[in-house]
């Protein structure tokens, strides 16, 4: 049996990066070590991050005056870095309220007090649309924050909102490289790995040189400077979630790069959106063009209907398809790894579970 991970993350990858992982790991490049125990102050582990680094620079088209930075801690220690670091002159930030993510974000803010003011906010119509910002005051925030993409809702900005002169933080971590955005729209963009690049463990920054190094003595760990100074190696990164980025990134330039998987995901995202739309049993509950091309939320208002489909689909091989729990039905994440078969078979499974329901409904 084929078998489909749906999961929002940590979840599917390329099955070539798989296979390269399992030929590389008890010997990398000859060396007779795995990449679990090459030190990160070996020319081994510098090839890989340089090259890292480089590939994601040509896959974004990240200016020279950007700084691409690894992290640990996940999407959600940069709730607190981006405040810490970015924050600096006004200690306040505007928020687009989109969901759970964006509400985290400024939930660690004003944990480390900085001011944040929501300004706009679909919370009363549960994210099923994405805020709006309007009449935006310049000279007020130090930046907006925003969530690209909302991993559990299922909304994603295909336009970014103009902020003007204010700079604008992006949560990308559901939709990196996975849809185009322009870098230079945003002062930062933030990703945690797990979901388009790869493991848990690692998590990107991508920020433009003159927002940094403002503050002085900023705990280490989260200092955007001090790992720009230190080429992201001021303590031990994660080294093989480094390296397991840098095969995803690297699997993405022969497929064509995020275009190509802009692409694919409108085709496998539209695939779904499509049955849903014309389904009888499930509603896809997000506004059309708010609609994530990667995580899909569907139900059918029936939540003994919702968890037979779900048991029905896991023992089918298509698995991880339960809706988060603040939402609750179904979602499918359909990643830049998920291939298109797997939102082929899904659709085929719910046209299939969808007949037999009416024939005995
Ligand atoms: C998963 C996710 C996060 C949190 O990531 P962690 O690595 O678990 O901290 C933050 N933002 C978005 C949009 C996410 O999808």
């Amino acid at each position: 049996m084929t078998i489909y991970n749906f999961s929002a993350g940590p979840a599917t990858m390329p099955q070539p990066v798989i296979q390269q992982i399992k030929d590389d790991l008890p010997s990398y490049k000859n060396s007779g070590m795995s990449v679990m125990e090459i030190s990160h102050r070996s020319s081994l582990f510098d090839g890989i991050i340089a090259d890292a680094e480089q590939d994601l620079r040509d896959l974004m088209n990240i200016p020279d005056n950007y700084k691409v930075l690894f992290f640990q801690g996940g999407g959600t220690l940069q709730f607190t870095a981006a405040p810490l670091n970015l924050a600096t002159k006004y200690h306040r930030i505007g928020l687009l309220d989109s969901g759970h993510w964006a509400d985290r974000a400024g939930d660690e803010a004003s944990r480390v007090g900085v001011k944040v003011d929501v300004l706009d906010s679909t919370k009363d119509i549960k994210y099923t649309e994405l805020p709006v910002l309007k009449d935006l005051k310049q000279d007020t925030y130090d930046y907006v924050h925003i969530t690209t993409n909302n991993t559990i809702e299922g909304t994603a900005y295909s336009k970014i909102p103009d902020t003007g002169a204010t700079e604008l933080v992006g949560d990308q971590s559901s939709n990196f490289l996975a849809q185009q955005y322009k870098v230079e729209d945003f002062g930062a963009i933030m990703a945690g790995a797990q979901k388009n690049l790869g493991i848990a463990g690692l998590t990107i920054v991508i920020v433009r040189d003159d927002l940094i190094g403002k503050v002085k003595n900023l705990p280490s760990m989260v200092d955007y400077e001090l790992f720009a100074k230190k080429n992201s190696m001021f303590n031990t990164p994660p080294v093989f979630a480094i390296y397991a980025a840098g095969l995803v990134l690297k699997w993405l330039k022969e497929q064509g790069g995020v275009p190509e998987m802009e692409r694919r995901n409108l085709k496998k995202s539209g695939l779904l959106y499509d049955y849903l739309d014309n389904s009888k049993l499930f509603t896809a509950p997000v506004k059309k063009a708010d609609r994530s091309l990667t995580n899909i939320p569907f139900i059918t208002g029936d939540p003994d209907v919702d968890a037979d489909l779900i048991s029905k689909a896991t023992a089918a091989g298509l698995l991880n398809i339960k809706g988060h729990r603040s939402v609750g039905g179904m979602r499918a994440s359909l990643y830049n790894a998920m291939p298109y078969e797997g939102a082929q078979a899904l659709v085929d499974f719910l046209e299939k579970y969808e007949a037999d329901y009416w024939r005995t409904h």
